[in-house]
């Protein structure tokens, strides 16, 4: 599996935002507050966001201005920059 491969739904395309999100298993009690809206998360998801770029050819991904949040699921979804 490479890297690029850990992603959801990544267009076969340089310059596009794409993401994976997963629980952490614990709640903000131990996280800290969701880093969207602030509240107390119950079950903190975490997001990582990645961009696609042409690495001689073949499609990679590089985490440069990219951000991870922790928070709720909804919330790292309805965050994710539009394609
Ligand atoms: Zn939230």
């Amino acid at each position: 599996m490479t890297e690029i491969d850990r992603f959801e739904d990544v267009p076969n395309e340089p310059g596009r935002y794409v993401y994976r999100i997963k629980s952490t298993g614990h709640s903000s009690a131990r996280l800290g507050g969701c880093e969207v809206c602030g509240e107390h998360v119950t079950e903190v998801f975490l997001q990582v966001e990645g961009l696609t770029f042409d690495n001689d050819g073949e499609l990679a991904i590089t985490y440069a201005d990219c951000r991870d949040l922790f928070g709720h699921r909804g919330c790292l979804l309805e965050g994710r920059k539009l394609q």
